[in-house]
């Protein structure tokens, strides 16, 4: 028979090793509302892009972001030795630099002026939905702005509208869309239940990578929009995602398996569900960040 001590021990390491799976071995919140650190499983993970567009592309793609806009800082530790199994990663974000960062609202945006005091996202939509603040006002077909529980404790955060949500004003409604609803289904949660919307609220013509300038346009108004529904948690969808709400050109790989915090909220970051349908292997890990999130929801 099983000593009570070493029954006690094994449940400690039952204990510790389903942490680990869960958190990484490391996971700290900072004081200057900054960065979860967490362990890089970079070994076990895909390494090509992903995208919203079904033409293959470089992790390396430049983030949509001014050199000078940049607040973080990315360390990597130096080289890792063979046989060490992780890297370990710091992103720092600095506290926010404002909603409007200063910009002189132009009467020809065909943004209401007052659109910051919205109260409620109806509000805010109505007051934004004309924009003209890039080029993409006058070739979308519809404004994207985001549907879901306006009280949702979790966002949804994709790259940009495409073809179909272009064409219907709501976001994820193409294939892309009935695969982030299935994953949704499977973690037990509805798409009625959280709040859905992108970086951008126009469509790229051919769906192509936002620009800076548009991402630049475009961030005060979800900035809002988070503002209104304070949710406790941010799932960003894809590379795109992660890297303009962190200012950072970091990869896909390098953003998963963290925890960030962007205006207070805790974010974490996973695979575009277009990548997920063009390469299914992407769909367990995808599938391991789904349930990480679900739980930190269930515990909040
Ligand atoms: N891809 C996105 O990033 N957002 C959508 O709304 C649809 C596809």
């Amino acid at each position: 028979m099983q000593s009570d001590a070493s029954e006690f021990i094994d449940k400690v390491k039952l204990f510790l090793s389903q942490q680990a799976e869960l958190y990484g071995d490391q996971m700290f919140i900072s004081d200057q509302s900054t960065v979860v650190n967490e362990q890089s499983k970079d070994s076990d993970r895909p390494v090509q892009a992903e995208s919203k567009n079904d033409d293959a592309q470089s992790e390396k793609t430049q983030a949509p972001h001014r050199e000078a806009d940049r607040d973080f800082t990315l360390k990597q530790k130096p080289q890792l030795k063979a046989d060490e199994p992780s890297a370990r990663k710091t992103i720092k974000v600095s506290e926010e630099a404002g909603l409007f960062d200063g910009a002189v609202l132009k009467t020809e945006w065909k943004i209401d002026p007052h659109w910051l005091d919205s109260s409620s996202l109806q509000e805010l939509n109505s007051s934004i939905s004309k924009c003209m603040k890039c080029a993409l006002g006058s070739t979308r077909k519809n404004f994207v702005f985001g549907v879901g529980n306006p009280n949702a404790k979790l966002v949804l955060i994709g790259e940009a509208p495409g073809a179909d949500e272009d064409e219907q004003g709501e976001p994820f409604v193409g294939r892309a869309g009935q695969l982030l609803n299935k994953i949704l289904v499977a973690v037990q949660l509805r798409r009625e239940e959280v709040y859905i919307c992108n970086i951008l609220k126009c469509r790229p013509p051919n769906n192509r990578d936002p620009l800076p300038d548009e991402v630049d346009s475009c961030e005060p108004f979800l900035k809002k929009q988070l503002e209104i529904i304070k949710p406790k948690l941010i799932l960003c969808l894809g590379r795109i995602a992660g890297q303009t709400l962190l200012k950072t050109n970091a990869t896909l790989s390098e953003l998963r398996n963290n925890i960030y915090v962007y205006q207070g909220i805790r974010v974490l970051i996973t695979f575009h569900p277009a990548a997920l349908l063009r390469n299914p292997n992407w769909k367990r890990p995808a599938w391991e960040d789904v349930q990480k999130m679900k739980k930190m929801y269930d515990e909040i």
